[in-house]
């Protein structure tokens, strides 16, 4: 590849994007600073990454404030699965307002460009279909998901304000629901745990009646749309949804993971949770209009793959 050297800094890089993000960085040979508390990340993710000269890993929790040098910083550490962030809800609003606080005060010093991965969830249960960056969503404060959705939309409103009161160079961009290998086998989304289910003999739980619908997008589609939007034009700097739109019933995903595992697993229905979205389909409009990215590989391919990892790890 033809660019520059960067130093850059991936908060979260022990986690399931972070990781892969990495690697593509170290891969194209940049300096990367891998930082993160191993709250819901872990060492085994990066482990190959540790006798590379060009990757650096450093123990920190996102909440402290930290000095660096770097030229760029993608912002992931925050617990991304429901059971995760809501085991300690006050902890996931710290990391999301104090590290979003923490990063752009290093970014503005260092005059660094910042990239912000925010969410899906900022559309909370969204009353408009497909979901467009120019929606501003339906989202409970006060129930088990804010800490997370609240937080990680506090988040975006600091890094505008960052950008409007200091002028940081900043990326924000809005990820809906990715998978593939080294997502955490027992955090609970619903792809690795159908997976791991169906892998296992276990019952595949679905929870309400699987209507419910989400649009999954395969991790290495994701990290090319990152990569992308951090170095594309500083005139467009989002908010840009980056996610896969073909949408699929949470029912339907179960019966394909069945049958790709080729598994005797049975379906049973569980209660649905608290605030659980609906509906949730990205328009891509925008990534494809600046970025000209889209996503390559489609839903079966990447269950092929993710499902291959986990008969490898479990
Ligand atoms: P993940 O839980 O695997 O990774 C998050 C990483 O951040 C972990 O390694 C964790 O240990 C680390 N972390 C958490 N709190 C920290 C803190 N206070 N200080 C330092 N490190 C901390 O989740 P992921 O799926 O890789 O998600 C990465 C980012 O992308 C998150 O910000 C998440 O909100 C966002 N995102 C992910 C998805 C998805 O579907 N995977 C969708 C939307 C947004
Ligand atoms: N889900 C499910 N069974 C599971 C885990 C999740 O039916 O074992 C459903 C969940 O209720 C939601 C969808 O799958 O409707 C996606 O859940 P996930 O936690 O992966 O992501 P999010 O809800 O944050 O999009």
């Amino acid at each position: 590849m033809n660019h520059r050297k960067k130093r850059i800094l991936v908060t979260g890089g022990a986690g399931f994007l972070g990781s892969h993000l990495c690697d593509r960085l170290v891969q194209e040979g940049h300096e990367v600073i891998c930082l993160d508390n191993f709250f819901s990340g872990s060492k085994r993710n990066i482990e190959h990454l540790l006798e590379k000269p060009n990757f650096e890993l450093m123990r920190h929790d996102l909440v402290q404030p930290i000095f660096l040098e770097v030229d760029e910083i993608y912002n992931l550490a925050c617990p991304a699965s429901p059971i995760h962030y809501q085991h300690n809800p006050v902890k996931t609003v710290k990391t999301n307002v104090m590290g979003a606080i923490n990063m752009l005060g290093l970014a503005k010093r260092v005059k660094a460009k910042i990239l912000q991965a925010s969410t899906s969830e900022i559309y909370g249960d969204p009353k408009v279909h497909p979901q467009r960056e120019d929606y501003w969503g339906n989202v409970n404060t006060i129930g088990p998901r804010s800490c997370y959705d609240e937080g990680k939309r506090c988040a975006e409103t600091l890094f505008f304000d960052y950008y409007r009161q200091n002028h940081v160079n900043i990326r924000v961009v809005r990820i809906f629901n990715t998978y593939g290998p080294r997502m955490h086998p027992h955090d609970g989304r619903v792809v690795s745990n159908f997976i791991v289910q169906a892998l296992t003999g276990q019952d595949i739980t679905v929870f309400g009646d699987g209507s419910q619908t989400r649009s999954f997008c395969y991790v290495d589609d994701l990290i090319d749309g990152l990569i992308r939007m951090m170095n594309g034009r500083d005139d467009f700097f989002g908010p840009v949804n980056l996610g896969n739109p073909g949408e699929f019933s949470v029912l339907t995903l179960a019966g394909m993971v069945i049958e790709l595992t080729d598994s005797q697993s049975r379906i049973v229905f569980r209660p649905l949770p608290r605030d659980d979205p609906l509906q949730r389909q990205p328009d891509i409009g925008l990534a494809k209009q600046h970025l000209d990215w889209e996503p390559r590989v489609d839903l079966q391919e990447g269950l092929m793959k993710t499902i291959e990892y986990f008969r490898k790890t479990l």
